[in-house]
């Protein structure tokens, strides 16, 4: 990755302190400021002070009213509001960094290779994998753990696929955790001639993750910071992290009280009796840039493990209909929960019967209070006489544009002709509500969001994949999808006055791109050249 050297920052630096006028701490000039207010602006020069923006207007007009020791001429480069991840797992993607990365593994044997280079190096006493994926494998169908037992005879393992909604474990792990059963709600314990292979679907994870190992805090947090150097390169400045237990409110609280969590973060809490309790305790939470005010409830599990809860039967299973994860009364507890108590609720759901379960449970938030900003994660495929609801009960959409160009291979294999028309189905959900956040839903996918604007507006992958774009009419125009990186998710998360848009007051959090911003139908790999939070330079790209 490239990284922020100090040299080059004196070339950049101005010193202009022989200018009049009012004194800002820092003045971008000779820029394409996409404001992205209503009106969409475009703007040449922006001033800011005490990291917030204190006028976005003409070259001349803002160079001439305003002093600053600092000034950065952006080249007529682009720059737009820091972009924000709706959806992404940094606690997830930190256990991937930490343990076996599986991602692209091409069979269970490569599978099993890097499990064993990974722990010659390791002085860990057990292996956590993540990111297969059987769908790239010549043999497609779900692994068992004949062959992993017997290389791994002593260690705990346990490898998920790459969605998290599935787990291949050990036999150690297994005879660790004595599961006796062998049924469970919401999820299932894989078996052959009657016996558990090792794979275990949503639900059935639980079973064992007590006996998973963990690593340390320390550990997590430093991979952590990796991560966010990762997306500072691409201008992201903002995570909606979708899913963290109560444990993780004191390491992010840590993280951001020393200053190294700069990232706007946006913590949805996983629905526990701990989390519950300080979600009763404290209100909508704010601690500098972490922000707790929404639960992230399961419907259902995913489409490639077939967890995703379906009306009718999967084209490719005619015996399942998929997994309902929480039940019907649980999430009607927890959205009455998080009305009276100023919380939004997130909820995985990407089955129709499962958007249809979700829906139906917000027509009652929607009558409690119009504004809940409800949303429903992935909205990935939806019976076509749903699709009003979202507009109805006022639902956000809050989706993964990468999760088509990557599904594309086989989601016609799992729901068929017919039912695919209100799949992946994003500029029809747009319609509807008006706005939708927008993530990659990493490190299921790659945080790179470039890869999420090709995959938006041309509905290809960057290798260029399918040829013929993939349901082209479901497509967003450039402007849309950046809105959904910039200021939608702003609402998504409550912070449309703080940021999401370069309009004065709000936080100076913006990125200057190297590279004029734009979709073709070739596939061009851009980077930021300098991002900002809070006024503050926290990336530039070297220039070697
Ligand atoms: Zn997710």
């Amino acid at each position: 990755m490239l990284k922020f050297t100090a040299p080059f920052l004196g070339i950049m630096i101005v010193l202009s302190s022989c200018m009049k006028g009012q004194k800002v701490d820092l003045v971008i000039h000779n820029a394409k400021i996409h404001v992205m207010d209503d009106a969409n602006s475009v703007h040449e020069a922006m001033a800011i002070r005490d990291g917030k923006i204190v006028e976005v207007g003409p070259e001349r007009q803002i160079l001439n009213k305003y002093r600053s020791d600092e000034e950065i001429d952006a080249l007529g480069k682009d720059v737009y509001p820091g972009l924000t991840d709706a959806h992404g797992h940094l606690l997830m993607y930190a256990n991937q960094k930490l343990g076996v990365d599986l991602t692209g593994a091409k069979s269970m044997e490569e599978v099993i290779y890097r499990c064993e280079k990974h722990l010659a190096k390791s002085t860990n006493k057990f292996l956590i994998g993540n990111g297969w994926d059987q769908s790239l494998w010549d043999n497609d169908s779900m692994p068992h753990n004949k062959k992993l037992s017997k290389t791994f005879p002593n260690i705990p393992v346990i490898l998920y696929r790459v969605d998290g909604h599935a787990a291949l474990v050990n036999e150690c792990l297994w005879k660790k955790a004595a599961v006796s059963k062998m049924t469970v709600d919401g999820g299932q314990i894989c078996l052959e001639n009657g016996v558990p292979n090792g794979l275990l679907i949503d639900n059935a994870i639980n079973l064992v993750s007590k006996h998973v190992p963990k690593y340390s805090l320390k550990q997590v947090e430093s991979a952590i910071l990796d991560i966010q150097e990762e997306l500072f390169q691409y201008g992201i400045t903002g995570v909606h992290e979708a899913g963290i237990e109560n444990k993780h409110i004191g390491m992010f609280k840590s993280m951001v009280s020393k200053g190294k969590l700069k990232l706007e973060v946006y913590a949805m809490l996983m629905n526990s009796k701990e989390n519950l309790a300080f979600a009763s305790k404290n209100g909508p939470y704010r601690y500098r840039n972490l922000d707790i005010r929404s639960f992230k409830v399961f419907a259902d599990g995913s489409l490639g493990s077939r967890g995703a809860l379906l009306k009718k039967p999967y084209s490719d299973d005619p015996h399942s209909h998929g997994l309902l994860l929480t039940s019907i009364d649980e999430m009607k507890k927890v959205s009455r929960f998080c009305l009276d108590h100023g919380y939004q609720m997130n909820t995985h759901g990407i089955g129709d019967s499962a958007n249809a379960i979700v829906l139906s449970i917000y027509k009652y938030a929607f009558s409690r209070k119009p504004d809940h900003r409800f949303r429903i994660e992935h909205a990935q495929v939806i019976d076509p006489i749903d699709f009003a609801k979202f507009a109805e009960y006022a639902v956000f959409p809050s989706v993964q544009p990468t999760h088509a160009t990557s599904d594309f291979r086989w989601a016609e294999k799992r729901l068929g002709k017919s039912r695919l028309k209100g799949a992946y189905a994003y500029k029809t959900l747009l319609s509807q509500f008006g706005m939708m956040a927008i993530g990659t839903d990493f490190p299921v996918e790659s945080t790179n969001p470039f890869f999420t604007i090709h995959a938006s507006v041309q509905r290809k992958n960057s290798s260029g994949e399918p040829t013929a774009p993939f349901l082209p009419e479901e497509g967003l125009t450039f402007d849309e999808v950046v809105k959904g990186m910039t200021i939608w998710a702003a609402f998504a998360s409550f912070r449309e006055k703080d940021f999401g848009s370069l309009e004065k007051n709000k936080k100076a959090n913006f990125v200057i791109f190297d590279k004029p911003m734009s979709s073709s139908v070739a596939f061009v790999q851009n980077y930021a050249w300098r991002t900002f939070i809070e006024g503050k330079i926290v990336f530039a790209l070297d220039e070697l």
